[in-house]
């Protein structure tokens, strides 16, 4: 504690304050390790650990850390190898317009195979690539490959609809997004108003100042931003009003819950987002709408726009063209609402 303190203390260096953070590992010869060198590895171990509790803190060694860490760098190895052997591909899932009762657009979803070639779902994966860093790689080639695919399908005839892709926090701050994205559509030969990306509350409302401007030059482009699964984090109504959003997605756990909703309290936030975003000029979007009477219910709420299993699950390229070539003329099956507004192309 008293090492923490005083290096967390400021320093004057030439007239300007500066401050330093540490991070302490602790371990005990000879209760951690034979010898110095043993215990000083477990110094390290934790130290790393120590690190994923944030600044000035310490942490004292425990044999459990290694199987955590092994875990991990297994992890992080077979991550290396997917990005080495370009084992992702992409599932789309449809979203509906819930006026015209056609597909709108499409949301493109990270799948990971495995040597024998399985796909794989990506959450586990995600995290771990975010604390390596290699999300930014991965994250440029989900951005690049659905752009592609777009592209794809407009040159098959099909009418020009939106792809949304997920982005991380790290490639919001730590990376020249706009630069990306402007090559990405570039090299596609793809409008900027087919491209969606899906922020959540916590990566836009943690520095909403410096984010900001990184969305207003997204915007300026012409690329539509939506905030995903909201209402499971924190926003503040004024940033809210003031990011150049064109979408809020109520998250899949509110959606889920209509269907159960003895006390009304899930009816009661689906209707209140509705309502939010409306008066702040977004579109309304519903995931993981599962059952008629989630639709039912969304439908006679005046939301915009819906995605989810009762229409279809995530599809791989293929499928997903087979799902657009069987799409009836007339679409009508959902409709009623308001318009979702602006197509791209
Ligand atoms: P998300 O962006 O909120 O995506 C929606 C998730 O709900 C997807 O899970 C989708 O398959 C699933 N889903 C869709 N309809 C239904 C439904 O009716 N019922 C239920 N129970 N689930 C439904 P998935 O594909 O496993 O993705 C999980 C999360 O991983 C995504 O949540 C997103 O946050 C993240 N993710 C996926 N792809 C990427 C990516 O390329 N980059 C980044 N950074 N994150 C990604
Ligand atoms: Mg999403
Ligand atoms: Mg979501």
């Amino acid at each position: 504690q008293r090492v923490l303190h005083e290096i967390a203390r400021p320093s004057q260096i030439e007239g300007r304050e500066l401050r330093v953070s540490c991070r302490v590992g602790v371990s005990v010869l000879p209760r951690d390790g034979r010898d110095v060198q043993m215990v000083i590895r477990n110094v390290d171990t934790a130290m790393y650990k120590a690190k994923e509790y944030g600044r000035n803190n310490f942490q004292f060694y425990s044999p459990e850390m290694n199987t955590v860490i092994a875990q991990r760098l297994e992890m992080q190895t077979s991550m290396r190898n997917a990005v080495n052997q370009e084992r992702f591909e992409l599932a789309y899932q449809p979203k509906i317009d819930l006026v015209t009762g056609r597909i709108a657009g499409m949301e493109a979803l990270l799948r990971v195979k495995d040597e024998a070639g399985n796909l794989s779902l990506p959450d586990t994966f995600i995290q771990v690539a975010e604390e390596t860093g290699l999300i930014v790689p991965i994250g440029e080639w989900v951005m690049r490959e659905a752009c592609n695919f777009n592209r794809a399908l407009q040159d098959r005839g099909f009418a020009p609809m939106r792809v949304a892709i997920n982005l991380s926090a790290r490639q919001l701050t730590r990376y020249d997004l706009v630069r990306a994205v402007e090559l990405a559509l570039g090299d596609a030969g793809l409008a900027a108003e087919c491209l969606e990306l899906e922020l959540t509350e916590s990566m836009v409302m943690g520095d909403p100042e410096s984010v900001i401007g990184t969305l207003a030059q997204l915007k300026a482009l012409g690329i539509q931003l939506s905030i995903d699964d909201f209402g499971t984090g924190y926003s503040s109504l004024s940033y809210l009003k003031r990011f150049p959003l064109t979408s809020l997605k109520i998250d899949q756990s509110f959606v889920s819950e209509l269907d159960h909703d003895h006390d009304h309290n899930a009816s009661a936030i689906v209707k209140a987002i509705i309502s939010i975003g409306h008066s702040l000029d977004m579109n309304v979007i519903a995931e993981g709408v599962e059952t008629e009477q989630q639709l039912s219910f969304l439908v006679d709420n005046g939301c915009d726009a819906m995605q989810g299993y009762s229409l279809s699950r995530p599809l791989v390229a293929e499928g997903f063209v087979t799902l657009l070539e069987r799409e009836p003329a007339g679409g009508e099956k959902f409709a009623r609402g308001r318009p979702m507004g602006g197509t791209c192309g």
